[in-house]
Protein backbone atom coordinates (compact mmCIF):
# COMPACT_ATOMS: atom_id res chain seq x y z
CA UNK A 1 0.00 0.00 0.00
CA UNK A 2 3.01 2.36 1.07
CA UNK A 3 4.83 1.21 -2.50
CA UNK A 4 1.58 2.01 -4.64
CA UNK A 5 0.96 5.23 -3.11
CA UNK A 6 4.41 6.67 -3.11
CA UNK A 7 5.18 5.63 -6.51
CA UNK A 8 1.76 6.88 -7.92
CA UNK A 9 2.78 10.55 -7.17
CA UNK A 10 4.20 11.09 -10.59
CA UNK A 11 7.42 13.35 -10.77
CA UNK A 12 6.12 15.65 -13.37
CA UNK A 13 3.80 17.05 -10.77
CA UNK A 14 6.44 18.58 -8.67
CA UNK A 15 4.29 20.86 -6.21
CA UNK A 16 1.60 21.64 -8.13
CA UNK A 17 -1.99 19.74 -7.65
CA UNK A 18 -5.06 20.37 -6.34
CA UNK A 19 -5.12 22.64 -3.24
CA UNK A 20 -5.63 21.55 0.54
CA UNK A 21 -8.73 22.24 2.18
CA UNK A 22 -8.12 23.92 5.76
CA UNK A 23 -8.53 21.07 8.03
CA UNK A 24 -11.50 20.94 10.90
CA UNK A 25 -9.84 20.77 14.37
CA UNK A 26 -11.65 17.46 15.45
CA UNK A 27 -10.12 14.20 14.78
CA UNK A 28 -11.89 11.14 13.97
CA UNK A 29 -10.92 9.59 17.09
CA UNK A 30 -12.63 12.28 18.99
CA UNK A 31 -15.37 12.13 16.89
CA UNK A 32 -16.07 8.01 17.14
CA UNK A 33 -15.05 7.31 20.15
CA UNK A 34 -15.15 3.90 22.14
CA UNK A 35 -17.92 4.22 23.75
CA UNK A 36 -20.09 5.51 20.83
CA UNK A 37 -18.76 2.05 18.92
CA UNK A 38 -19.55 -0.22 21.74
CA UNK A 39 -23.19 1.40 21.87
CA UNK A 40 -23.56 1.39 18.01
CA UNK A 41 -22.32 -2.70 17.96
CA UNK A 42 -24.70 -3.50 20.50
CA UNK A 43 -27.19 -3.21 17.66
CA UNK A 44 -25.19 -5.99 15.72
CA UNK A 45 -27.15 -9.90 15.68
CA UNK A 46 -23.97 -11.50 16.52
CA UNK A 47 -24.38 -13.90 19.83
CA UNK A 48 -21.43 -16.40 20.95
CA UNK A 49 -18.39 -15.45 21.36
CA UNK A 50 -17.40 -12.31 19.89
CA UNK A 51 -14.84 -12.80 16.61
CA UNK A 52 -14.38 -9.20 15.94
CA UNK A 53 -14.11 -6.92 12.75
CA UNK A 54 -12.05 -4.43 12.30
CA UNK A 55 -12.61 -1.06 10.31
CA UNK A 56 -9.97 1.37 9.47
CA UNK A 57 -10.44 5.21 9.00
CA UNK A 58 -9.93 6.07 5.38
CA UNK A 59 -8.82 9.71 5.78
CA UNK A 60 -5.86 8.77 7.78
CA UNK A 61 -5.12 5.01 7.58
CA UNK A 62 -6.10 4.88 11.80
CA UNK A 63 -8.18 1.77 13.42
CA UNK A 64 -12.22 3.08 13.62
CA UNK A 65 -13.73 0.28 14.98
CA UNK A 66 -13.85 -3.24 16.31
CA UNK A 67 -17.01 -4.39 15.24
CA UNK A 68 -19.07 -8.47 15.91
CA UNK A 69 -19.15 -10.41 12.96
CA UNK A 70 -22.40 -12.25 12.88
CA UNK A 71 -22.10 -16.12 11.86
CA UNK A 72 -24.95 -17.52 9.28
CA UNK A 73 -26.43 -18.51 12.29
CA UNK A 74 -27.15 -15.39 13.68
CA UNK A 75 -28.44 -14.21 10.77
CA UNK A 76 -31.10 -16.85 11.30
CA UNK A 77 -31.69 -15.64 14.47
CA UNK A 78 -31.87 -12.22 13.05
CA UNK A 79 -34.86 -13.71 10.42
CA UNK A 80 -36.74 -14.97 13.53
CA UNK A 81 -36.43 -12.37 15.67
CA UNK A 82 -37.67 -9.90 12.73
CA UNK A 83 -40.05 -12.25 11.26
CA UNK A 84 -42.22 -12.21 15.10
CA UNK A 85 -42.16 -8.47 15.40
CA UNK A 86 -43.41 -8.46 11.71
CA UNK A 87 -46.59 -9.72 12.53
CA UNK A 88 -47.40 -7.01 15.06
CA UNK A 89 -46.23 -4.06 12.72
CA UNK A 90 -47.99 -5.51 9.75
CA UNK A 91 -51.13 -4.79 11.49
CA UNK A 92 -51.03 -1.44 12.18
CA UNK A 93 -52.81 1.08 10.16
CA UNK A 94 -50.25 2.54 7.89
CA UNK A 95 -50.48 5.85 8.96
CA UNK A 96 -49.36 4.95 12.31
CA UNK A 97 -46.33 2.99 10.51
CA UNK A 98 -45.83 5.98 7.94
CA UNK A 99 -45.79 8.49 11.72
CA UNK A 100 -42.41 6.78 12.37
CA UNK A 101 -40.96 7.61 9.47
CA UNK A 102 -42.34 11.24 9.80
CA UNK A 103 -40.69 11.68 13.50
CA UNK A 104 -37.28 10.16 11.73
CA UNK A 105 -37.08 12.98 9.28
CA UNK A 106 -36.97 15.36 12.29
CA UNK A 107 -34.73 13.68 14.29
CA UNK A 108 -32.36 13.28 11.08
CA UNK A 109 -32.60 16.72 10.46
CA UNK A 110 -31.35 17.85 14.50
CA UNK A 111 -29.09 14.91 14.76
CA UNK A 112 -27.27 15.38 11.27
CA UNK A 113 -24.00 16.46 12.63
CA UNK A 114 -23.88 12.85 14.71
CA UNK A 115 -24.22 11.15 11.22
CA UNK A 116 -21.60 13.32 9.20
CA UNK A 117 -18.95 12.34 11.60
CA UNK A 118 -20.03 8.85 11.04
CA UNK A 119 -20.40 8.93 6.91
CA UNK A 120 -16.97 10.99 7.01
CA UNK A 121 -14.96 8.90 9.07
CA UNK A 122 -16.27 5.71 7.84
CA UNK A 123 -16.02 6.43 3.80
CA UNK A 124 -13.52 9.58 4.03
CA UNK A 125 -16.13 11.51 1.75
CA UNK A 126 -15.95 15.59 2.06
CA UNK A 127 -18.52 16.73 4.83
CA UNK A 128 -20.65 18.45 1.60
CA UNK A 129 -21.08 14.69 -0.14
CA UNK A 130 -22.20 13.35 3.32
CA UNK A 131 -24.49 16.11 3.50
CA UNK A 132 -26.21 14.81 0.52
CA UNK A 133 -26.71 11.78 1.82
CA UNK A 134 -29.15 13.14 4.80
CA UNK A 135 -30.72 15.13 2.36
CA UNK A 136 -31.87 12.21 0.17
CA UNK A 137 -32.87 10.31 3.26
CA UNK A 138 -34.96 13.09 4.86
CA UNK A 139 -36.68 13.24 1.43
CA UNK A 140 -37.67 9.29 1.18
CA UNK A 141 -38.58 9.59 4.83
CA UNK A 142 -41.06 13.09 4.51
CA UNK A 143 -42.09 11.12 0.54
CA UNK A 144 -43.21 7.98 2.38
CA UNK A 145 -44.12 9.14 5.47
CA UNK A 146 -46.89 11.46 3.42
CA UNK A 147 -47.89 8.98 0.45
CA UNK A 148 -47.63 5.45 1.77
CA UNK A 149 -50.77 5.49 2.32
CA UNK A 150 -51.77 6.33 -1.07
CA UNK A 151 -49.27 3.68 -2.60
CA UNK A 152 -50.77 1.25 -0.34
CA UNK A 153 -54.41 1.33 -0.10
CA UNK A 154 -56.81 -0.63 -1.56
CA UNK A 155 -57.62 -0.05 -4.69
CA UNK A 156 -61.20 -0.94 -6.72
CA UNK A 157 -60.79 -2.58 -9.78
CA UNK A 158 -63.31 -3.46 -12.23
CA UNK A 159 -64.70 -6.83 -11.95
CA UNK A 160 -65.44 -9.44 -14.08
CA UNK A 161 -69.05 -8.36 -14.73
CA UNK A 162 -70.18 -5.26 -14.24
CA UNK A 163 -72.17 -4.27 -10.73
CA UNK A 164 -72.20 -8.30 -10.03
CA UNK A 165 -67.76 -8.38 -9.59
CA UNK A 166 -66.77 -6.17 -6.86
CA UNK A 167 -62.87 -5.95 -7.21
CA UNK A 168 -60.36 -4.47 -5.02
CA UNK A 169 -56.46 -4.45 -5.53
CA UNK A 170 -54.87 -4.79 -1.99
CA UNK A 171 -51.00 -4.87 -1.41
CA UNK A 172 -49.61 -7.00 1.09
CA UNK A 173 -45.93 -6.89 3.29
CA UNK A 174 -43.63 -9.51 1.84
CA UNK A 175 -42.56 -10.39 5.30
CA UNK A 176 -38.55 -10.02 5.94
CA UNK A 177 -36.31 -8.03 3.50
CA UNK A 178 -33.33 -8.90 3.03
CA UNK A 179 -31.49 -5.90 2.66
CA UNK A 180 -27.49 -5.82 0.96
CA UNK A 181 -25.60 -2.31 0.89
CA UNK A 182 -22.39 -1.13 -0.36
CA UNK A 183 -20.23 1.13 1.59
CA UNK A 184 -20.20 4.38 -0.98
CA UNK A 185 -23.83 6.02 0.27
CA UNK A 186 -23.45 4.52 3.84
CA UNK A 187 -26.93 6.16 5.13
CA UNK A 188 -28.71 6.77 2.30
CA UNK A 189 -28.23 2.84 1.09
CA UNK A 190 -28.99 1.12 4.11
CA UNK A 191 -31.67 3.22 5.98
CA UNK A 192 -33.12 5.32 2.66
CA UNK A 193 -34.10 2.08 0.88
CA UNK A 194 -35.29 0.20 3.92
CA UNK A 195 -37.71 3.39 4.69
CA UNK A 196 -40.52 1.95 1.94
CA UNK A 197 -39.60 -1.66 3.10
CA UNK A 198 -41.00 -0.86 6.42
CA UNK A 199 -43.87 1.59 5.80
CA UNK A 200 -45.30 -1.12 3.83
CA UNK A 201 -45.27 -3.43 6.96
CA UNK A 202 -42.12 -5.52 5.99
CA UNK A 203 -38.97 -6.32 8.31
CA UNK A 204 -35.94 -5.75 7.54
CA UNK A 205 -32.48 -8.08 7.86
CA UNK A 206 -29.64 -5.61 6.79
CA UNK A 207 -26.34 -6.54 6.07
CA UNK A 208 -24.27 -3.23 5.40
CA UNK A 209 -20.52 -3.19 3.79
CA UNK A 210 -18.52 -4.03 6.87
CA UNK A 211 -16.92 -0.48 6.64
CA UNK A 212 -19.87 1.56 6.85
CA UNK A 213 -21.84 -1.00 9.77
CA UNK A 214 -21.57 2.32 12.15
CA UNK A 215 -23.31 4.42 10.00
CA UNK A 216 -26.44 1.81 9.12
CA UNK A 217 -26.13 1.17 13.52
CA UNK A 218 -26.24 4.72 14.34
CA UNK A 219 -29.75 5.12 11.10
CA UNK A 220 -31.37 1.93 13.15
CA UNK A 221 -30.90 3.53 16.49
CA UNK A 222 -32.45 6.57 15.31
CA UNK A 223 -35.22 5.22 13.49
CA UNK A 224 -35.74 3.51 16.76
CA UNK A 225 -35.92 6.14 18.56
CA UNK A 226 -38.61 7.82 16.24
CA UNK A 227 -41.13 4.67 16.83
CA UNK A 228 -39.55 1.40 14.85
CA UNK A 229 -40.19 -1.73 17.28
CA UNK A 230 -36.42 -2.56 17.75
CA UNK A 231 -36.49 -6.19 16.40
CA UNK A 232 -38.08 -5.17 13.16
CA UNK A 233 -34.27 -4.09 11.73
CA UNK A 234 -31.59 -6.55 12.42
CA UNK A 235 -28.49 -5.58 11.19
CA UNK A 236 -26.09 -8.57 10.29
CA UNK A 237 -22.63 -7.88 9.33
CA UNK A 238 -19.52 -10.06 8.37
CA UNK A 239 -17.98 -11.10 4.75
CA UNK A 240 -20.04 -10.41 1.98
CA UNK A 241 -19.77 -13.72 0.16
CA UNK A 242 -20.66 -15.47 3.73
CA UNK A 243 -23.19 -13.36 5.14
CA UNK A 244 -25.05 -12.33 1.45
CA UNK A 245 -26.02 -15.74 0.56
CA UNK A 246 -27.02 -16.42 4.29
CA UNK A 247 -29.48 -13.28 4.16
CA UNK A 248 -30.74 -14.18 0.57
CA UNK A 249 -31.55 -17.84 2.02
CA UNK A 250 -33.94 -16.43 3.70
CA UNK A 251 -35.50 -13.60 2.75
CA UNK A 252 -38.94 -13.33 1.47
CA UNK A 253 -37.37 -10.50 -1.10
CA UNK A 254 -34.29 -8.98 -1.66
CA UNK A 255 -33.28 -5.53 -2.17
CA UNK A 256 -29.49 -5.35 -2.95
CA UNK A 257 -27.31 -2.62 -4.33
CA UNK A 258 -23.39 -3.30 -5.42
CA UNK A 259 -21.72 -4.44 -8.04
CA UNK A 260 -23.00 -5.89 -11.20
CA UNK A 261 -21.07 -8.82 -10.58
CA UNK A 262 -22.26 -9.54 -7.02
CA UNK A 263 -25.76 -8.54 -8.15
CA UNK A 264 -25.99 -11.17 -11.05
CA UNK A 265 -25.00 -13.94 -7.57
CA UNK A 266 -27.71 -12.73 -5.96
CA UNK A 267 -30.39 -12.62 -8.78
CA UNK A 268 -29.56 -16.33 -9.59
CA UNK A 269 -29.78 -17.50 -5.44
CA UNK A 270 -32.99 -15.45 -5.12
CA UNK A 271 -34.55 -17.22 -8.82
CA UNK A 272 -33.31 -20.84 -7.33
CA UNK A 273 -35.91 -19.45 -4.22
CA UNK A 274 -38.49 -18.15 -6.48
CA UNK A 275 -38.29 -14.79 -4.14
CA UNK A 276 -37.83 -11.84 -5.84
CA UNK A 277 -35.30 -9.17 -5.86
CA UNK A 278 -34.24 -5.62 -6.91
CA UNK A 279 -30.51 -4.93 -8.08
CA UNK A 280 -29.56 -1.62 -7.91
CA UNK A 281 -25.75 -2.17 -9.43
CA UNK A 282 -23.00 -0.42 -11.37
CA UNK A 283 -22.82 2.15 -14.89
CA UNK A 284 -20.84 4.19 -17.09
CA UNK A 285 -22.94 6.88 -16.80
CA UNK A 286 -22.33 9.71 -20.04
CA UNK A 287 -22.74 12.99 -19.69
CA UNK A 288 -23.94 14.82 -23.21
CA UNK A 289 -23.17 18.49 -24.06
CA UNK A 290 -24.65 19.71 -26.81
CA UNK A 291 -22.95 22.54 -29.05
CA UNK A 292 -25.53 25.10 -27.62
CA UNK A 293 -25.33 24.37 -24.25
CA UNK A 294 -24.49 27.13 -21.54
CA UNK A 295 -20.02 25.86 -21.05
CA UNK A 296 -19.94 27.43 -17.56
CA UNK A 297 -23.07 25.68 -16.10
CA UNK A 298 -22.00 22.88 -17.77
CA UNK A 299 -18.19 22.85 -16.71
CA UNK A 300 -19.55 23.66 -12.98
CA UNK A 301 -22.40 20.52 -13.28
CA UNK A 302 -19.31 18.09 -14.70
CA UNK A 303 -17.25 18.83 -11.87
CA UNK A 304 -20.82 18.09 -9.56
CA UNK A 305 -20.94 14.83 -11.85
CA UNK A 306 -17.97 13.56 -11.81
CA UNK A 307 -16.40 13.79 -8.16
CA UNK A 308 -18.81 13.92 -6.01
CA UNK A 309 -17.84 11.28 -3.09
CA UNK A 310 -14.60 11.33 -5.21
CA UNK A 311 -16.83 9.57 -8.15
CA UNK A 312 -17.79 6.29 -5.95
CA UNK A 313 -21.19 7.04 -6.81
CA UNK A 314 -23.20 4.76 -8.84
CA UNK A 315 -24.84 7.68 -10.93
CA UNK A 316 -21.77 9.85 -11.54
CA UNK A 317 -20.12 10.56 -14.84
CA UNK A 318 -17.41 8.46 -16.03
CA UNK A 319 -17.80 10.02 -19.30
CA UNK A 320 -18.04 13.75 -20.81
CA UNK A 321 -19.62 13.56 -24.39
CA UNK A 322 -18.95 17.03 -26.11
CA UNK A 323 -20.11 18.56 -29.60
CA UNK A 324 -16.72 18.92 -31.02
CA UNK A 325 -17.08 22.67 -32.00
CA UNK A 326 -17.20 23.54 -28.13
CA UNK A 327 -15.09 21.03 -26.82
CA UNK A 328 -11.69 22.99 -26.09
CA UNK A 329 -13.84 25.38 -24.88
CA UNK A 330 -15.47 23.38 -22.48
CA UNK A 331 -12.44 21.31 -21.35
CA UNK A 332 -10.66 24.52 -20.10
CA UNK A 333 -13.36 25.52 -18.15
CA UNK A 334 -14.21 22.41 -16.59
CA UNK A 335 -9.96 22.03 -16.21
CA UNK A 336 -10.16 25.22 -14.55
CA UNK A 337 -12.82 23.99 -11.83
CA UNK A 338 -11.00 20.93 -11.60
CA UNK A 339 -8.00 21.83 -10.41
CA UNK A 340 -9.19 24.41 -8.00
CA UNK A 341 -10.70 21.95 -5.86
CA UNK A 342 -9.84 21.92 -2.55
CA UNK A 343 -8.79 18.27 -1.47
CA UNK A 344 -9.55 17.80 2.64
CA UNK A 345 -10.26 14.99 5.21
CA UNK A 346 -11.18 17.90 7.96
CA UNK A 347 -14.50 16.62 9.97
CA UNK A 348 -15.89 20.37 8.87
CA UNK A 349 -17.31 21.88 5.65
CA UNK A 350 -14.93 23.75 3.52
CA UNK A 351 -13.56 20.34 1.37
CA UNK A 352 -14.67 20.30 -2.16
CA UNK A 353 -13.75 16.56 -2.49
CA UNK A 354 -12.35 13.90 0.23
CA UNK A 355 -10.67 10.65 0.09
CA UNK A 356 -11.46 7.50 -1.49
CA UNK A 357 -12.34 4.90 1.02
CA UNK A 358 -9.94 1.93 0.60
CA UNK A 359 -6.53 0.63 -1.06
CA UNK A 360 -8.71 -1.07 -3.35
CA UNK A 361 -10.31 1.75 -4.68
CA UNK A 362 -6.97 3.75 -4.84
CA UNK A 363 -5.66 0.86 -6.76
CA UNK A 364 -8.50 0.41 -9.78
CA UNK A 365 -8.20 4.27 -10.19
CA UNK A 366 -4.43 4.31 -10.14
CA UNK A 367 -4.47 1.59 -12.56
CA UNK A 368 -7.01 2.77 -15.29
CA UNK A 369 -5.44 6.34 -15.00
CA UNK A 370 -1.95 5.12 -15.22
CA UNK A 371 -2.86 1.88 -18.45
CA UNK A 372 -4.85 4.88 -19.99
CA UNK A 373 -1.63 7.30 -20.32
CA UNK A 374 0.52 4.60 -21.11
CA UNK A 375 -1.55 3.86 -24.05
CA UNK A 376 -1.55 7.34 -25.60
CA UNK A 377 -3.91 9.53 -23.34
CA UNK A 378 -3.39 12.67 -21.96
CA UNK A 379 -4.21 13.63 -18.58
CA UNK A 380 -5.62 16.87 -18.68
CA UNK A 381 -5.97 17.75 -14.85
CA UNK A 382 -5.22 15.67 -11.83
CA UNK A 383 -3.54 12.14 -12.43
CA UNK A 384 -1.96 11.07 -9.50
CA UNK A 385 -3.01 10.15 -5.50
CA UNK A 386 -2.30 12.63 -2.44
CA UNK A 387 -0.57 10.61 0.53
CA UNK A 388 0.68 14.31 1.72
CA UNK A 389 -3.34 14.22 2.69
CA UNK A 390 -3.88 10.86 3.70
CA UNK A 391 -3.71 7.14 2.35
CA UNK A 392 -6.12 6.77 -0.30
CA UNK A 393 -6.32 10.53 -1.63
CA UNK A 394 -6.46 10.98 -5.23
CA UNK A 395 -6.68 14.26 -7.38
CA UNK A 396 -9.81 14.84 -9.29
CA UNK A 397 -8.73 13.47 -13.14
CA UNK A 398 -9.57 14.78 -16.76
CA UNK A 399 -8.43 12.21 -19.33
CA UNK A 400 -8.49 12.99 -22.92
CA UNK A 401 -7.54 10.69 -26.38
CA UNK A 402 -9.02 7.91 -24.55
CA UNK A 403 -9.56 5.12 -26.82
CA UNK A 404 -12.21 1.70 -26.77
CA UNK A 405 -8.80 -0.68 -25.87
CA UNK A 406 -8.25 1.00 -22.72
CA UNK A 407 -10.17 -0.45 -19.60
CA UNK A 408 -11.28 3.35 -18.46
CA UNK A 409 -13.11 3.34 -21.34
CA UNK A 410 -15.77 1.06 -20.50
CA UNK A 411 -15.39 -0.09 -17.29
CA UNK A 412 -16.42 1.31 -14.41
CA UNK A 413 -13.90 2.92 -12.19
CA UNK A 414 -15.55 3.96 -9.52
CA UNK A 415 -13.18 6.55 -8.49
CA UNK A 416 -12.62 10.47 -9.37
CA UNK A 417 -11.70 9.86 -13.17
CA UNK A 418 -13.55 10.88 -16.32
CA UNK A 419 -12.84 11.00 -20.00
CA UNK A 420 -13.76 12.98 -22.50
CA UNK A 421 -14.55 12.40 -26.14
CA UNK A 422 -15.71 14.71 -29.25
CA UNK A 423 -18.54 14.15 -31.40
CA UNK A 424 -20.21 15.93 -34.57
CA UNK A 425 -23.97 14.51 -34.86
CA UNK A 426 -26.86 13.71 -31.88
CA UNK A 427 -27.22 10.76 -33.28
CA UNK A 428 -23.21 9.71 -32.90
CA UNK A 429 -23.64 11.28 -28.91
CA UNK A 430 -26.67 8.69 -28.36
CA UNK A 431 -24.71 6.07 -30.23
CA UNK A 432 -21.79 6.38 -27.92
CA UNK A 433 -23.60 7.05 -24.74
CA UNK A 434 -25.91 4.16 -25.25
CA UNK A 435 -22.38 1.97 -25.99
CA UNK A 436 -22.10 0.14 -22.63
CA UNK A 437 -23.97 -2.80 -21.17
CA UNK A 438 -24.64 -0.42 -18.62
CA UNK A 439 -27.90 2.19 -18.49
CA UNK A 440 -27.69 3.34 -15.16
CA UNK A 441 -27.77 7.33 -15.42
CA UNK A 442 -27.00 10.11 -17.50
CA UNK A 443 -27.14 13.96 -17.97
CA UNK A 444 -27.70 16.36 -20.87
CA UNK A 445 -26.74 19.91 -21.42
CA UNK A 446 -28.37 22.22 -23.80
CA UNK A 447 -30.14 25.74 -23.63
CA UNK A 448 -32.98 24.57 -25.72
CA UNK A 449 -35.32 22.41 -23.34
CA UNK A 450 -36.99 20.42 -25.56
CA UNK A 451 -34.07 19.11 -27.25
CA UNK A 452 -32.44 18.17 -23.84
CA UNK A 453 -35.79 16.03 -23.63
CA UNK A 454 -35.81 15.05 -26.70
CA UNK A 455 -32.23 13.80 -26.60
CA UNK A 456 -33.01 12.23 -23.33
CA UNK A 457 -35.78 10.06 -24.67
CA UNK A 458 -32.99 8.07 -27.04
CA UNK A 459 -30.82 7.53 -23.53
CA UNK A 460 -31.27 4.27 -22.74
CA UNK A 461 -30.48 4.85 -18.67
CA UNK A 462 -32.70 4.57 -15.86
CA UNK A 463 -32.59 8.16 -15.24
CA UNK A 464 -31.55 11.19 -17.36
CA UNK A 465 -30.84 14.42 -15.94
CA UNK A 466 -31.22 17.88 -18.54
CA UNK A 467 -29.23 20.24 -17.40
CA UNK A 468 -28.41 19.14 -14.12
CA UNK A 469 -25.67 16.29 -13.13
CA UNK A 470 -27.93 13.35 -11.03
CA UNK A 471 -29.61 15.18 -8.26
CA UNK A 472 -32.46 16.44 -10.31
CA UNK A 473 -33.33 12.86 -11.20
CA UNK A 474 -31.96 11.21 -7.93
CA UNK A 475 -34.10 13.79 -5.78
CA UNK A 476 -37.11 13.28 -7.65
CA UNK A 477 -38.08 11.18 -5.03
CA UNK A 478 -41.78 10.69 -6.37
CA UNK A 479 -40.18 8.99 -10.06
CA UNK A 480 -38.23 5.41 -9.68
CA UNK A 481 -34.82 5.40 -10.09
CA UNK A 482 -32.67 2.42 -11.48
CA UNK A 483 -31.02 0.73 -13.74
CA UNK A 484 -31.51 -0.84 -17.36
CA UNK A 485 -29.32 -3.69 -18.92
CA UNK A 486 -26.22 -4.75 -16.53
CA UNK A 487 -27.36 -1.57 -14.31
CA UNK A 488 -30.10 -3.95 -12.67
CA UNK A 489 -33.56 -5.00 -12.18
CA UNK A 490 -36.66 -3.17 -10.28
CA UNK A 491 -36.53 0.80 -8.97
CA UNK A 492 -36.29 2.42 -5.85
CA UNK A 493 -37.98 5.70 -5.10
CA UNK A 494 -42.06 6.54 -6.49
CA UNK A 495 -45.00 4.08 -6.10
CA UNK A 496 -42.23 0.95 -7.91
CA UNK A 497 -39.63 1.86 -4.81
CA UNK A 498 -42.62 0.78 -2.19
CA UNK A 499 -45.19 -1.87 -4.31
CA UNK A 500 -41.58 -3.87 -4.71
CA UNK A 501 -41.71 -4.71 -1.26
CA UNK A 502 -45.29 -5.61 -1.59
CA UNK A 503 -47.10 -8.52 -3.11
CA UNK A 504 -50.45 -7.36 -5.03
CA UNK A 505 -53.33 -9.81 -4.07
CA UNK A 506 -57.32 -9.37 -5.58
CA UNK A 507 -60.39 -9.86 -3.42
CA UNK A 508 -63.03 -10.58 -5.63
CA UNK A 509 -66.46 -11.12 -4.10
CA UNK A 510 -69.17 -12.10 -6.32
CA UNK A 511 -72.73 -11.11 -6.34
CA UNK A 512 -76.23 -12.12 -7.22
CA UNK A 513 -75.50 -14.71 -9.69
CA UNK A 514 -72.54 -16.81 -10.27
CA UNK A 515 -70.18 -16.28 -13.52
CA UNK A 516 -71.78 -20.10 -15.07
CA UNK A 517 -74.30 -21.39 -16.77
CA UNK A 518 -77.60 -20.24 -14.31
CA UNK A 519 -81.20 -19.00 -14.40
CA UNK A 520 -81.91 -22.43 -16.41
CA UNK A 521 -79.25 -21.02 -19.45
CA UNK A 522 -77.99 -24.36 -20.75
CA UNK A 523 -73.90 -24.12 -21.67
CA UNK A 524 -74.69 -22.66 -25.02
CA UNK A 525 -77.16 -20.02 -24.14
CA UNK A 526 -74.77 -19.04 -21.31
CA UNK A 527 -71.72 -18.59 -24.21
CA UNK A 528 -74.38 -16.74 -26.33
CA UNK A 529 -75.77 -14.52 -23.53
CA UNK A 530 -71.76 -13.73 -22.38
CA UNK A 531 -70.84 -13.38 -26.19
CA UNK A 532 -73.69 -10.56 -26.49
CA UNK A 533 -72.51 -9.03 -23.33
CA UNK A 534 -68.37 -8.50 -24.28
CA UNK A 535 -70.16 -7.12 -27.79
CA UNK A 536 -72.12 -4.72 -25.46
CA UNK A 537 -69.22 -4.04 -23.22
CA UNK A 538 -67.09 -3.44 -25.96
CA UNK A 539 -69.79 -1.27 -27.55
CA UNK A 540 -70.34 1.00 -23.92
CA UNK A 541 -66.31 1.31 -23.88
CA UNK A 542 -66.11 -0.30 -20.73
CA UNK A 543 -63.19 -2.30 -20.68
P1 LIG B 1 -20.09 -5.24 -3.85
O1 LIG B 1 -20.99 -5.90 -4.81
O2 LIG B 1 -18.71 -5.73 -3.69
O3 LIG B 1 -20.73 -5.27 -2.39
C1 LIG B 1 -22.04 -4.80 -2.12
C2 LIG B 1 -22.58 -5.52 -0.88
O4 LIG B 1 -22.73 -6.90 -1.18
C3 LIG B 1 -21.66 -5.46 0.32
O5 LIG B 1 -22.42 -5.36 1.50
C4 LIG B 1 -20.94 -6.80 0.27
O6 LIG B 1 -20.44 -7.23 1.49
C5 LIG B 1 -22.05 -7.70 -0.22
N1 LIG B 1 -21.61 -8.94 -0.88
C6 LIG B 1 -20.39 -9.26 -1.36
N2 LIG B 1 -20.41 -10.49 -1.90
C7 LIG B 1 -21.66 -10.96 -1.77
C8 LIG B 1 -22.31 -12.15 -2.17
N3 LIG B 1 -21.65 -13.14 -2.79
N4 LIG B 1 -23.62 -12.30 -1.90
C9 LIG B 1 -24.31 -11.30 -1.29
N5 LIG B 1 -23.75 -10.15 -0.89
C10 LIG B 1 -22.44 -9.96 -1.13
O7 LIG B 1 -20.09 -3.70 -4.26
P2 LIG B 1 -19.25 -2.51 -3.60
O8 LIG B 1 -17.90 -2.50 -4.18
O9 LIG B 1 -19.39 -2.53 -2.13
O10 LIG B 1 -20.08 -1.25 -4.11
C11 LIG B 1 -19.74 -0.55 -5.24
C12 LIG B 1 -20.62 -0.95 -6.40
O11 LIG B 1 -21.98 -0.69 -6.06
C13 LIG B 1 -20.34 -0.16 -7.66
O12 LIG B 1 -20.36 -1.00 -8.77
C14 LIG B 1 -21.51 0.81 -7.72
O13 LIG B 1 -21.80 1.29 -9.01
C15 LIG B 1 -22.61 0.01 -7.13
N6 LIG B 1 -23.67 0.88 -6.60
C16 LIG B 1 -24.87 0.95 -7.26
C17 LIG B 1 -25.87 1.79 -6.81
C18 LIG B 1 -27.19 1.91 -7.55
O14 LIG B 1 -28.12 2.48 -7.00
N7 LIG B 1 -27.30 1.41 -8.76
C19 LIG B 1 -25.65 2.56 -5.67
C20 LIG B 1 -24.43 2.45 -5.01
C21 LIG B 1 -23.44 1.60 -5.48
Amino acid sequence: MSDLTADAVAPEHPGAGNPAAPGGARTVAAAVPPSLVARLAAGVTATGEPDLVETVAPLTGERLASLPRSTPADVEVAFQLARRAQTAWAALPVRRRAAALLRFHDLLLKRQDEVLDLVQAETGKARLHAFEEVLAVAMAARHYGRAAHGYLRDKRRGGALPVLTHAVEARRPKGVIGHISPWNYPLELSVGDALPAFVAGNAVVNKPDTQTALTALWARELLVEAGLPADLWQVVIGDGPVIGPAVVEHADYVSFTGSTRTGRDVAQRAAARLVGASLELGGKNAMVVLADADLDAAAAGAVRACFSSAGQLCISIERLLVHRSVADEFLERFAARTRALRLGGGLAYGADMGSLVSVRQLETTTRHVDEAVKAGATVVAGGRARPDLGPFFYEPTILDGVTPDMAVCAEETFGPVVSLYRFDTDEEAVAAANSTPYGLNSSVWTRDLRRGRAVAARLRTGTVNVNEAYAAAYGSIGSPMGGMGDSGLGRRHGAEGILRFTEAQTVATQRLMPIAPSFGLDDKQFAAVMTGGLRVLKALRLR
